[in-house]
């Protein structure tokens, strides 16, 4: 058995358009080569909705890039001041977004009930979601990390049928005291903590949990990222800063592709 493997870069509130399509146009042009290894990584980045349009130019159908909005809302029209649906970034040329970023749920109020119904209009237009779950330290401290990690993946799961959303639910485990802190989650913690989701999706969706995609986040790097696959079920990486820069992100793709695989059943 052998689960898709991701690599997305998340660009954030960096890279006006024309910056994004350099960068997406030298990841383009080295995706093939970075990606040739002992598996296949898909390769997508996530650019404000600013730069879509430009870094578009360089993904696909022309070449093997995906292409992610960072946040979607959770109506395609109407009186929504400010925001984006799900088919406006289908139109911009997404294949789909990040939902629940923990920027999001901590500083523009995406509650719980927000990121479901998010991630229902998303998956409802037929699109990828990579949704993001991940404790913060006080509860990593005191050892409740899996039971809020278990509560926010249920909450934001409730009404969805394994059937809706087929092969593009990807989850990616963040923890939010390694998201920009240069603070890595060990591969054992990690690797731990996508067991521990991997098991409760096994027994909410049964056979859908084993083949589902869970990539983790926090502070990626070209040097840490073979060592993280290695320790086992992590289907690759959502990455922030690490990805702004081109060679920096191919090298993490690199890695992934060429590191040993271990996926649990
Ligand atoms: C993120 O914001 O999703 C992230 C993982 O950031 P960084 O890689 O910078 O920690």
């Amino acid at each position: 058995m052998s689960r898709a493997m991701w690599v997305i870069g998340n660009w954030k509130q960096h890279h006006l358009p024309e910056a994004a399509m350099t960068c997406a146009r030298t990841i383009a042009d080295g995706v093939a080569a970075a990606s040739a290894g002992a598996h296949r990584v898909s390769v997508g980045v996530a650019p404000p909705y600013l730069s879509l349009a430009a870094a578009r130019t360089a993904c696909r159908p022309v070449s093997d890039l995906w292409l992610f909005a960072q946040d979607v809302g959770a109506q395609d029209t109407g009186a929504h001041t400010g925001e984006v649906g799900p088919a406006m970034i289908a139109h911009a040329g997404c294949s789909g977004s990040i939902v629940g970023h923990s920027e999001r749920r901590a500083d523009y109020g995406d509650t719980d009930g927000l990121v479901r119904r998010k991630l229902h209009a998303v998956l409802s237009a037929g699109l990828h979601a990579v949704l993001c779950v991940g404790e913060r330290l006080e509860s990593r401290d005191a050892g409740t990390h899996e039971s809020v990690v278990l509560t926010q993946l249920s909450l934001a799961l409730s009404d969805l049928s394994p059937e809706l959303v087929g092969p593009r639910l990807i989850i990616a485990y963040e923890p939010v005291w390694a998201i920009g802190t240069g603070r890595t989650a060990t591969g054992e913690q990690a690797a731990a903590m996508h067991r521990c989701i991997r098991g409760w999706l096994g027994q909410t969706w049964a056979t859908a949990g084993s083949d589902r995609s869970i990539l983790y986040g926090g502070s990626v790097k070209p040097d840490n990222a073979g060592a993280l696959v290695a320790a086992g079920d992590i289907d690759g990486f959502l990455v922030g800063g690490a990805s702004l820069e081109a060679p920096s992100l191919l090298a993490i793709v690199r890695a992934t592709a060429t590191a040993p695989v271990v996926q649990a059943p």
